[in-house]
């Protein structure tokens, strides 16, 4: 493997753990991240689901193997240009700079869809209306679980389904990973405050992970969780400063009224915007949602039509960290093979 040369884009879980195992069998790594460091969405989270992991222990882990690996990094590079040649790639770090390489490795991840984009439920207007990913920087910053006044939760509903699913704004996929979210913060929730009445609205509960219908029981039985089946059509303010929410309960036929102190919108994932770019000067293909669109979901999934170019992760279609990893495993493999074949 001497001389051959790999460029993986983007430093999220993926592309972490897919570049220290590409420098284990022997491959020189260049990881390029956007941001200021590596860690990509777990630099967000807390706890993980299934089992709550903190995120940070995983985060370390892979850094660790990074460090012990020759994996060159370079932070603050957004990558934006993928030139197909003859023979590899050249990849536009900047205005001046290129890197050539012999296989091209893409880890961009996704994007939180912005709940301001689902006016009626007042995201951006009402400070009590938040995301799941705002509930994790309360929980990772270790700030006490209050309203934007500074009062004490009673009530806290969670709605399913935001920015997924979803027709009008153009988001037809499921996200996968927000039932799941939903019932863990709902525990969280009950573990901080024992007091407050819980309520999570959802069209349908996907608990398709190991642990996870466990845990959507554990979350009715043990913390006693109100699951309720249906959509909130819209949240407005109430006299008291309260949230006041309207749905309908599908499962028994009736109209829902609830005021409660903080709703949480659990926020799907939404193709990084950068893929547009990046297809369209490498001749990679995006499905119509903008995540990329691997050869088939089967023995390519990480796999694109152009030689040499390959996915790993969120970048293809929502996924959980295990998941996540284990592709970026299946990748390197992958791009190890071609290497060999093409040396
Ligand atoms: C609210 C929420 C909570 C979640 N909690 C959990 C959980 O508890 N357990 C679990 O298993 N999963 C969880 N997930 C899913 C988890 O976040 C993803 O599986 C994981 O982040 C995917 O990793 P990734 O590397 O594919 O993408 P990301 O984490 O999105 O990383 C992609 C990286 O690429 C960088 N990048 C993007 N474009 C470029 C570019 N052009 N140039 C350079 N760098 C670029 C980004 O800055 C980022 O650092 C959660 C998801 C959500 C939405
Ligand atoms: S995982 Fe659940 S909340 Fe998320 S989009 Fe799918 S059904 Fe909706």
């Amino acid at each position: 493997m001497k001389g051959k040369h790999v460029t993986i884009i983007g430093g999220g879980p993926a592309g972490m753990q897919a570049a220290s195992q590409l420098s284990e069998l022997g491959i020189e790594v260049l990881l390029i991240e956007k941001d200021n460091k590596l860690g990509g969405k777990l630099n967000q989270w807390d706890r993980l689901f299934p089992d709550q992991t903190p995120s940070m222990t995983l985060l370390k882990e892979l850094q660790n193997a990074i460090e012990k690996s020759k994996v060159t990094i370079r932070l603050n590079t957004e990558v934006q240009k993928i030139s197909n040649l003859t023979h590899g790639f050249d990849i536009l770090l900047n205005a001046e700079e290129t890197q050539h390489s012999d296989a091209v490795l893409l880890t961009t991840g996704f994007e939180l869809f912005d709940a301001r984009l689902k006016e009626e439920y007042g995201y951006g207007t009402y400070p009590n209306v938040i995301t799941s990913s705002d509930l994790e920087k309360l929980f990772r910053e270790g700030q006490p679980l209050t309203t934007a006044e500074g009062r004490t939760p009673s009530k806290i509903a969670f709605l399913h389904c935001v920015g997924s699913r979803d027709e009008k704004v153009g988001q037809f996929h499921c996200s996968r990973v927000c039932c799941i979210t939903g019932v863990k913060q709902a525990i969280e929730v009950k573990q901080a405050l024992p007091e407050c009445e819980v309520y999570n609205f959802y069209m349908d509960m996907r608990m398709f992970g190991a642990g996870y219908e466990e845990l959507y029981r554990e979350a009715q039985e043990k913390w006693g969780i109100t699951f309720i089946r249906g959509r909130i059509s819209e949240a407005a303010l109430n006299q008291e400063n309260r949230i006041q929410i309207k749905a309908e309960d599908t499962l028994a036929g009736r109209p829902v009224r609830l005021s409660v102190d903080l709703l949480v919108l659990l926020v799907g994932m939404t193709a990084s915007p950068c893929n547009k770019a990046l297809a369209a000067t490498s001749g990679a293909e995006l499905r119509s949602n903008g995540f990329f669109n691997p050869v088939d979901p089967f023995n390519h999934s990480v796999e694109s039509a152009i030689p040499g170019l390959y996915f790993a992760g969120t970048c293809t279609a929502p996924r959980n960290i295990g998941e996540t990893l284990m592709e970026a495993g299946s990748a390197a493999l992958k791009i190890h093979k071609f290497l060999l074949q093409n040396d």
